[in-house]
């Protein structure tokens, strides 16, 4: 059975389509549907993802025997079209071999261009081009990108340059020149044989001649590069699983660097940082494509209208930004226009916003690449609402473009603007990725990670950034580089992690020896604080606070419609007034879970607590009890007022007691004088509240049935505050829920105490109020015996954090000992208590829900765990059937999109 391995593209015609991208990778896919769309693209052929499979089950040789005829036809394919021949001194073919992974992963992997160069070939290609200065550039570029990237020649320190740029700089040196551009051909031929040498000393090999080894070379190189370091972190951050592979495209090389009638650059359909639709992006005269994306040039602006803003970011004068810094639309008309015209179409043609590159070769424009873009959570949010608007979209496709979680960036605060006000800006450069961050200077991304790990706030400060430095970059609150424009690494990355990023701050002198960053008269040393704003471009010395995000507008609009499709209610976890509001305002529905013990430590609250605990008989318990009962009045007040008219439901007292109680002397002297009793008689009382195993021992509904006073007390806050607010005419639903039981009888005694305790208030006050009675299900055993549960109980929340502790039997303070190795070996695929168990916790859930209703079919469902935040969890909360989740205040807008999403998907 023959089986296919290569699938060819180039001259408006293809083997493969845009929905291929798990078979040709995205960028396979895309350059096949773009022949097919008419698109210029160069010539060229896709290897598989399942080769790259084989290429780790099989092995080099036996890919390279897989592969050979199918990969020599396609050659030959190639220099049919391009009238040239691989290889060949007369006139060669050059190509370039690229990843592609099916989920984009820019710059992860490798990429090897002028693949097909020697020292005879690029004598041809002088010849054949008539441009000496071309070929040797190209030629050196060549090696050391292969040199790099197939043979392993390495930096040598961390903050040594790399052994060839080294050599770069001692030629210039030597020469007296700055810039790349000013060394003649024959520093070029020197800056080969100098290459060579290093290739020849770090390897021990010497530099491959045949054009055949050499693409072997590479395309073995970048099957290996999926499994390289940054690659695996990247997958490991964004969820790509590691059996995916990546595709390698083989591609007719076209040449930016070919003179002044040469560019190349990428360009956004629409803006990729806050989403307005404008065509943006940037480019260089003279140069390839790498140029762009690493910084090493600052490129400029492909549209009029970008360039003026950049000057103006800058304060560049118009006439000085035309002169030095023109556009594409004013430099090169004729190529912009065609550009515009593609870019436009392809939008089109996918309906969402492109991220693309290009090269134009004297004169010719070619696409390389385009994919739908990264963006911003605000970018996210306005392109899907403005292509909604457009008509390009529908309201569900909204709906399912929206990556929940990415919400998140666009709830947190933003620069108070008057703290701003006050700061010195220290520094201006581009606004790469939107938002705000504050923290203190490290230079080194492992120092990052160091920082971040003794739980510090930084900011990474460098130069230019490269894919090594992922790892800081994502403990890092912000990022600053001195180089690099809003396509460089730095800033396409940090717009991936929805981080704040500032690019190409050319004031900025940064030495990574002396760690230091100085500015003008300015020096800051590593641990000093700085401030990002990702959003204007602008860098400030020190702290500056921050406050509430914007959520009117396009954010608001994406909610309203998400209601119109959601069906599962989202309610939220809070235990303060100020949490309750911040809840209601991203739309909460209502209170899943409010704790009440968080309320016994502020002030004086704490020891009125500890004294009940402290007694060892009924009567104190009761005495202290009713030094208790106004604070809680009042904080239930406080909470059912910022949630009038929605239902609240409150979580009986339900941690261990010792939690609670003084361990150090000078808290037992306090409470023995508090109380008129010896320090020896507290010591004692708190030593025996201590036990082996808290989580499992004396706490939740165990609580209020040993000291079923308790019960009494909150009944009393609970239902008090409700009618008390109810005089003035505010509505409230209280939902008592007993926490931990696993025994209907438990339940049992405790409604019985809330009932009683009800109705004599009632009595008292001589008016009544309907509420609630539940429990939450977070004991294994109340799960399995939920029919019984059910028949007194009202409600049912499941405590999902306890119930997946219970069920794997994980102690959640300590799974850190071992979790990560369980993630390594993959016995577990995620954590649990992150993302829910749906084999097992989720079974119970919906084995409880089901017997739950048989016997109450109103019986009303919902999650308080940490999950209700999560969106797969929230997805399959729907799916269930449950009522409602509750979540964190933050975590709300991110359930509700899920929740819409998995009506949808239903
Ligand atoms: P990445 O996935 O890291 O973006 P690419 O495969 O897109 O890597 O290649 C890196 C750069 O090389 C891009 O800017 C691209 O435009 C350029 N490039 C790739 N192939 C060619 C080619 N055949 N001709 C000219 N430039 C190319
Ligand atoms: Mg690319
Ligand atoms: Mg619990």
């Amino acid at each position: 059975m023959s089986h296919k391995r290569v699938y060819t593209f180039g001259n408006g015609q293809a083997e493969g389509r845009a929905d291929m991208k798990n078979l040709l990778g995205g960028k396979g896919a895309n350059l096949a549907e773009m022949n097919l769309i008419g698109i210029p693209v160069p010539p060229g052929f896709t290897i598989t993802t399942e080769v790259c499979s084989e290429y780790y089950t099989l092995g080099k040789e036996k890919v390279i025997e897989l592969l050979k005829t199918e990969v020599e036809k396609a050659i030959a394919r190639i220099e049919g079209l391009m009238s040239a021949k691989f290889g060949d001194v007369a006139n060669p073919l050059l190509v370039s071999v690229r990843s592609g992974a099916r989920a984009s992963m820019p710059g992860m992997m490798d990429t090897i261009l002028n693949l097909g160069l020697n020292d005879d070939v690029v004598e041809g290609l002088a010849k054949k081009t008539g441009n000496q200065r071309f070929a040797w550039d190209s030629y050196r570029r060549f090696i050391q990108m292969y040199g790099d990237v197939v043979m392993g020649v390495k930096h040598t320190g961390k903050d040594e340059i790399d052994p060839f740029e080294a050599i770069i700089e001692e030629i210039k040196a030597a020469k007296g020149v700055a810039l790349d551009n000013e060394l003649d051909v024959d520093d070029l031929k020197k800056m080969v044989a100098r290459f060579k040498e290093a290739v020849k000393r770090q390897t021990g090999s010497d530099f491959p001649n045949s054009s055949y080894e050499q693409l072997w070379g590479a395309i073995c190189a970048v099957f290996d590069s999926w499994m390289n370091e940054r690659a695996i972190l990247y997958r490991k951050m964004e969820g790509i699983p590691a059996e995916w592979g990546t595709a390698v495209t083989v591609q007719a090389m076209v040449f930016g660097n070919m003179g002044d009638t040469s560019a190349t650059g990428v360009c956004f359909s629409r803006d990729a940082g806050n989403g307005e639709d404008l065509f943006n992006g940037e480019y260089l005269i003279n140069a390839q494509g790498e140029d762009v994306v690493a910084g090493i040039r600052t490129p400029q602006q492909i549209t009029k209208i970008g360039s003026q803003r950049w000057a103006q970011l800058a304060g560049i004068p118009e006439d000085v930004r035309r002169q030095n810094y023109p556009s594409m639309e004013e430099a090169m008309p004729e190529i912009y226009k065609e550009l515009d015209a593609i870019q436009t179409k392809l939008e089109d043609h996918y309906r969402d916003m492109q991220d693309m590159e290009f090269t134009v070769q004297e004169g010719k424009l070619w696409f390389l690449q385009t994919r739908n873009g990264k963006r911003t959570g605000a970018a996210m949010v306005k392109i899907a609402m403005d292509l909604l608007r457009q008509g390009v979209i529908d309201e569900k496709t909204v709906l399912s473009r929206i990556d929940p979680n990415k919400l998140d960036e666009l709830l947190h605060p933003v620069f108070d603007k008057k703290a701003l006000a006050k700061t010195k800006v220290l520094a201006k450069g581009l606004p790469a990725s939107p938002g705000a961050a504050t923290g203190q200077i490290v230079f080194l991304a492992e120092d990052a990670a160091g920082w971040y790990n003794d739980g510090k706030k930084v900011v990474l400060v460098r130069i230019e950034t490269s894919p090594e430095d992922l790892a800081g970059m994502a403990v890092a609150e912000g990022i600053l580089t001195a180089r690099g424009g809003m396509t460089s690494h730095a800033a396409v990355v940090a717009r991936g992690m929805g981080k704040c990023c500032v690019s190409g701050a050319g004031e900025l002198k940064i030495d990574y020896k002396k760690k230091t960053l100085q500015v003008g008269s300015t020096t800051l040393h590593e641990g000093d604080f700085i401030s990002l704003n990702g959003t204007t471009g602008e860098v400030y010395e020190g702290k500056v606070a921050t406050s509430a995000a914007e959520l009117s507008g396009d954010f608001s609009d994406l909610m309203k419609l998400a209601d119109k499709y959601t069906k599962l209610q989202v309610r939220t976890n809070a235990d303060t007034p100020h949490d309750a509001e911040v809840a209601r305002a991203f739309g909460a529905v209502g209170i899943g879970l409010c704790r009440t013990e968080h309320m016994f430590f502020e002030g004086d609250k704490i020891k009125a607590m500890r004294e009940m605990i402290l007694s060892e008989t009924q009567e104190g318990r009761k005495k202290a009890l009713a030094k208790i009962l106004p604070y809680q009045l009042a904080d239930f007040k406080g909470i059912f007022r910022a949630m009038h008219d929605l239902p609240v439901t409150v979580r009986l007292l339900d941690p261990p007691l010792h939690e609670f109680v003084p361990h150090d002397l000078k808290g037992q002297e306090e409470m023995a004088n508090a109380m008129g009793v010896s320090v020896e008689y507290i010591h004692e009382r708190v030593e025996a509240l201590s036990e082996q195993n808290p989580m499992l021992g004396h706490r939740g509904c165990r609580l209020g049935n040993t000291y079923p006073e308790i019960t009494e007390m909150q009944t009393r806050a609970i239902l008090g505050a409700a009618l008390e607010l109810k005089k003035e005419g505010i509505h409230v639903f209280p939902e008592i829920m007993v926490p931990l039981i696993g025994i209907l009888y438990e339940f049992l005694e405790q409604e019985k105490v809330i009932r009683e305790t009800a109705e004599q208030l009632f009595k008292e006050m001589n008016d009544r109020i309907d509420y609630s009675v539940g429990t939450m299900i977070e004991v294994p055993r109340a799960a399995l015996t939920a029919d019984r549960i059910a028949s007194s109980a009202e409600f049912f929340s499941f405590g999902t954090n306890d119930l997946t502790q219970m069920t794997f039997g994980y102690s959640r303070d300590d799974i850190a000992s071992f979790l990560p190795i369980y993630l390594e070996k993959k016995i577990l695929k995620v954590d649990p208590f992150q993302v829910l168990d749906q084999k097992g916790v989720g079974q119970l859930i919906q084995m409880a829900t089901e017997k739950g209703r048989a016997i109450r079919p109103n019986l009303k469902c919902g999650i308080c765990g940490e999950h209700g935040g999560e969106p797969s969890s929230v997805k399959f909360c729907h799916r269930v059937g449950l009522n409602y989740v509750s979540c964190s205040p933050f975590r709300v807008p991110i359930a509700r999109i899920a929740a819409a999403q998995a009506a949808i998907e239903e």
